[in-house]
């Protein structure tokens, strides 16, 4: 039996085009693109070339790309350099369903630092208030961090309309798109974001290797300090191998970012629609509309996520759960929490996030052998319709 793939919003497979660009220059071309020889300057001509394709992606101008490490890099350098050029605000403002790279940062911000964080709640649907946030922005705000697009239920936000609440209040408005940037058409030229972070590893280039977009004229602070490269903003001998991989799968993403939104959300759609219909008790977790074409969180009442996932992985399929009762954690996702699906139904959710290399079998395949799996799971579940109380009790930590 052949892996099935659902797990694209962990990570995702480096695309062959993508491996095939970035192979000489592990080998061949090893230079060094700060090396005063041709030798080395060949592949800063390269990095350019990547520039110049992250850049048409995000519809930004090349020199406004900085590349990282990775998504959390990206994440910790906008949110620093937001602080650190603005000494006199100590004010941050994000949103309770970010990413542990933001979410994570903040609280140490807040705890360690000094700094005072405002958490904007979200609806049932996982939708922000903008009211809530007009009325968080204080004279003392530095940034507002929010998505692009969630990683677990696919809810997208209007960053169009944050970004012009922060323009018109005189805010840094920093959004992490990691899982916007290669599913979802953009064009920042036209949008009020003033820095964006991306990575790799979830648009098929390999893992460790990211971006930061920075708006130019935007007042910057570097994270790494060190070397002149990236012009100072990022020291660090280049990711040359992991750079012109990134370079490759941002041009291979704007030739297939109109099947994203065609063929794989016609199979998302076909998975979603086929467990929905096929399982009773099943809850769509998200805003069905405003969600990226690649992911379903769908809960499964009174059955455990991980039983799930380790059921369907004896037949080769990879998918995710926000639970984790199992492995120590007794809390289910933080966004299915702030949503307010209810424990039972936290308990069983499980993330399908698809990409351009799955296939309609595969969805079939799924679609044929999940309902059996709950039902025989439902069975034998310590959860029970009538009993409301799950069987490992959440404990708050935030
Ligand atoms: C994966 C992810 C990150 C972290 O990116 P890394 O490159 O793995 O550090 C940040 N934000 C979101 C929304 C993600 O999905």
């Amino acid at each position: 039996m052949d892996t099935i793939y659902m797990d694209n919003n962990a990570t995702t497979k480096v695309d062959p085009a993508v491996l095939e660009e970035m192979l000489p220059y592990f080998t061949e071309q090893y230079g060094n693109p700060s090396s005063m020889h041709r030798f080395g300057g060949q592949v800063g001509g390269k990095i350019t070339e990547a520039r110049e394709r992250v850049a048409a992606l995000l519809g930004c101008d090349a020199r406004e790309v900085i590349f990282t490490a990775c998504g959390t890099e990206s994440d910790n350098t906008a949110i620093r350099s937001a602080l650190a050029a603005q000494p006199d605000k100590k004010h941050i403002i994000t949103s309770r369903v970010e990413h542990p790279a933001i979410l994570s940062l903040c609280k140490h911000l807040e705890k360690r630092e000094g700094y005072d964080v405002t958490i904007l709640n979200v609806d049932t649907e996982g939708n922000l208030d903008l009211d809530e946030l007009n009325k968080a922005i204080r004279d003392d705000t530095a940034i507002v961090s929010i998505m692009w697009a969630n990683n677990e239920t696919g809810v997208i936000f209007p960053v169009e309309k944050i970004g012009e609440i922060c323009r018109d209040r005189g805010v840094i408005f920093h959004t992490d798109a990691v899982q916007a940037v290669g599913k979802i058409p953009m064009n920042l030229k036209e949008l009020p974001i003033d820095m964006l972070s991306l990575s790799g590893h979830k648009l098929h280039a390999p893992k460790g290797v990211g971006a930061l977009y920075v708006r130019k004229a935007l007042p910057y602070r570097p994270f790494i300090i060190g070397g002149h490269q990236e012009k100072g903003r990022r020291a660090g001998t280049e990711n040359t191998t992991g750079i012109i991989a990134l370079g490759k799968a941002c041009d291979v993403a704007l030739q297939h970012i109109d099947d994203e939104n065609t063929r794989v959300k016609a199979l998302r759609d076909k998975l979603e629609s086929g467990l929905m219909s096929a399982i009773p008790d099943a809850k769509l977790n998200g805003d069905k509309d405003h969600r990226l074409p690649n992911t379903t969180n769908i809960s499964f009442g009174y059955v455990e996520g991980e039983a799930i996932l380790l059921m369907i992985d004896q037949l080769g399929i990879c998918a995710s759960s926000g639970s984790a009762c199992t492995s120590g954690s007794l809390e289910p996702s933080h966004v299915l929490r702030a949503m307010g699906v209810p424990f039972t139904f936290a308990h069983g959710s499980i993330r399908f996030s698809l990409s351009r290399f799955n296939t309609e079998e595969e969805v079939d395949y799924v679609v044929e052998n999940l309902p059996k799996i709950i039902e025989n799971l439902r069975k034998i579940s310590p959860f029970s319709a009538q009993d409301s109380g799950p069987a490992c009790t959440p404990r708050s930590t935030e």
